[in-house]
């Protein structure tokens, strides 16, 4: 098996060349196991939930992530993504293994097929972060589950049978905490596919592990296929000098950046933590905020949930704010596998025949008679 960048062993690691060692010191330095979390300021609270949280959902935390946790702010954005809480061993009623069906739609293994033209291709189930509302938590836990060529070479003739199938969309775990070898070996694979169009990476590692993005890592995507990058910001204090390098590194390199964001409780449920997240995201980092996700029903989730009335209540502020580009589109992933649903507030108040009754951003009501011709 490849080994993953950031595993366990890393430590003994050569550190050359120069641009390796960077992200090599940042995931050494940072918490990689249970027990370092003994080192950090925890509350009573969290410490006591660390060890048995931890046991359920892995912790990791680079160094570069955990630095810009403000300690003295026991509600600090950062903290609250990625250190265990007592409260996430509290199950609540509804809650899912598989919030969205990753399962009952995978035709291979590591494969997810739900839409006709796109698939999920996992080709590993780590990640250079553990965050812990993630809805694959579940997934995540269990071990051996790394990447090898011949682990994808089922979901790789699955893809090249289905002719209909135009983008191959690498998630996870998280596909740039592998070595660019395997990437470029990846890419390389998709690629000789001549109907794939689009390779898609969901990533969260230029948020927490920004010093990973590096030439050559940018060299291993580069290829036949267009690239589109897909990053996972859900904070501004997200936002600093570190990720803005890795953006710019990623643009440079020719991929298009977009932006899912979850909308967590305590963490950005605010219109200005919002307001400020895509604003800075479109206009520092030239990353275009794509979706806003209501909160999954992953397990021991429920104290990060907002409601769907107040996701509502903050997209509706958003859209009279931000420009266009800067909205994301607020989506529902349906647990069925019925999809992402935009689920953003109706504008549209009511129907008759050709005359519409719509509500303005100003909020006042209009009537639009629709003039079409034969
Ligand atoms: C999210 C998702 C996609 C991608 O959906 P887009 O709306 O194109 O971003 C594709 N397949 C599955 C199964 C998904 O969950
Ligand atoms: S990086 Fe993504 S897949 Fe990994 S734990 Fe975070 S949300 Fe889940």
């Amino acid at each position: 098996m490849t080994s993953h960048l950031d595993i366990d062993d890393a430590s003994d690691a050569p550190v050359e060349p120069r641009g390796d060692a960077a992200w090599q010191d940042d995931v050494r330095q940072g918490v990689r196991h249970a027990r370092d979390l003994d080192s950090l300021p925890l509350s009573p609270g969290e410490r006591a939930a660390a060890q048995a949280a931890a046991a359920r959902h892995k912790v990791r935390i680079p160094k570069a992530y955990l630095d810009l946790i403000d300690w003295d702010d026991p509600a600090d954005p950062i903290r609250a993504q990625v250190i265990p809480s007592p409260r996430e061993l509290a199950e609540a009623e509804g809650e899912l293994d598989d919030p969205i069906a990753d399962h009952e739609f995978s035709p291979a293994p590591r494969l997810t097929h739900r839409h006709a033209d796109r698939v999920l291709l996992f080709p590993t189930y780590q990640c250079a972060v553990y965050c812990r509302f993630c809805f694959r938590k579940e997934s995540l836990t269990s071990i051996g589950r790394g990447y090898t060529r011949e682990a994808l070479e089922p979901a790789f003739a699955y893809i090249e049978a289905h002719p209909e199938i135009r983008e191959v969309i690498l998630t996870g775990g998280d596909p740039l905490s592998l070595p660019d070898k395997a990437l470029a070996e990846i890419r390389a694979r998709i690629e000789a596919i001549a109907h794939v169009r689009l390779l898609r990476i969901h990533t969260r590692v230029p948020v927490a592990l920004p010093s990973r993005i590096t030439a050559g890592l940018v060299r291993s995507l580069q290829g036949r296929l267009m690239v589109s990058v897909v990053t996972h910001f859900n904070h501004a204090r997200e936002i600093n000098d570190a990720t803005e390098q890795a953006c710019r590194t990623l643009r440079q390199g020719g991929f298009v950046l977009l932006n899912q964001s979850v909308l967590l409780k305590g963490v950005n449920d605010t219109v200005e933590a919002l307001e400020e997240l895509c604003r800075e995201l479109m206009y520092r980092l030239g990353v275009k905020p794509y979706y806003l996700h209501h909160g999954d029903l992953a397990r021991g989730m429920a104290h990060r949930r907002t409601t769907i009335a107040e996701g509502q209540a903050l997209v509706a502020v958003l859209r009279q704010r931000l420009s266009g580009i800067c909205n994301p589109v607020y989506v529902l992933d349906l647990p069925d596998g019925g999809g992402k649903v935009p689920i953003g507030p109706c504008y549209v108040e009511a129907r008759d025949g050709e005359s519409w009754r719509i509500r303005g951003q100003d909020g006042a009501v209009r009537v639009y008679a629709e003039v079409v011709g034969e």
